[in-house]
């Protein structure tokens, strides 16, 4: 049976970092809707343009664009065994689309871990946020520096601070998540499915816990 895990929580919780330990661990793709949208709009994609005109203001991309461009994600062969799923779904109707996805691929969401933090933490992460140009890897210039400044550890890309980490969007993003994300707590508490994780300790301890929740 193939393994679908959904990350859940606000932005700055610490969902991409996680969900990039979590498919290194467990072997499966880390789909991040936010990182597919960027990768578009670097691409000059028509998607990248649309998606651009929202994510610039802090608002979602629509719904249908959205699962469409996810549906397309899971029929490439590397989902096979399952995926790490990071900013999706963000509403309920995007759940309910992946719900159905999910059960064409004979599978489910196995778990969601729901990953909080206090809110002035979520700005100071953001606002100190540096985001790899060649596949997203994420760093933090006090909590999670790299080793040479401006460049990423990992594959030696340049780092940069997104637009949308500006103080400004960021509280309207944290705004749209408590509106159009946050019932999905309770729509995955009443499907059993729903794990609490406190975002607010060191990354390593976080992944820790993410791990007991994980082998339950
Ligand atoms: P999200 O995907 O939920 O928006 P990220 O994983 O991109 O969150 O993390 C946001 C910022 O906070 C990044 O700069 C990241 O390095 C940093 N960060 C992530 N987890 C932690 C943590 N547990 N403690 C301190 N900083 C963190
Ligand atoms: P963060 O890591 O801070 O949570 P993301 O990279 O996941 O941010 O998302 C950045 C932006 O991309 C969002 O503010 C939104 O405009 C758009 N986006 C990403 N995922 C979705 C989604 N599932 N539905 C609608 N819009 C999305």
């Amino acid at each position: 049976m193939p393994t679908y895990i959904v990350l859940l929580g606000p932005p700055g919780a610490g969902k991409g970092t996680q969900a990039k330990v979590l498919a290194q661990k467990f072997g499966l793709p880390h789909i991040s809707s936010g990182d597919i949208f960027r990768e578009n709009l670097k691409n000059g994609t028509e998607l990248g343009k649309l998606a651009q005109t929202f994510m610039s203001k802090g608002e979602l991309v629509p719904d249908d664009v959205t699962i469409a461009m996810i549906r397309e994600r899971f029929e490439r062969p590397d989902c096979e065994n399952g995926a790490i799923l990071d900013g999706f779904p963000r509403t309920p109707t995007q759940a309910d689309a992946l719900e159905n996805a999910l059960a064409d691929f004979g599978g489910r969401v196995n778990l969601v871990p729901y990953i909080t933090a206090p809110e002035e933490v979520l700005i100071e992460r953001l606002a100190g946020r540096w985001t790899c140009r060649a596949i997203g890897h994420i760093f933090h210039e006090k909590f999670n520096p790299p080793q040479q400044p401006g460049r990423c550890d990992l594959d030696g890309s340049e780092l940069y601070q997104r637009d949308d980490d500006k103080a400004e969007t960021v509280k309207h993003r944290i705004q749209v998540y408590l509106d159009q994300t946050s019932p999905l707590i309770e729509y995955y508490r009443s499907r059993g499915t729903l794990v609490e994780i406190n975002g607010f300790q060191p990354i390593e301890q976080v992944s820790g816990q993410l791990m007991t929740a994980l082998k339950r």
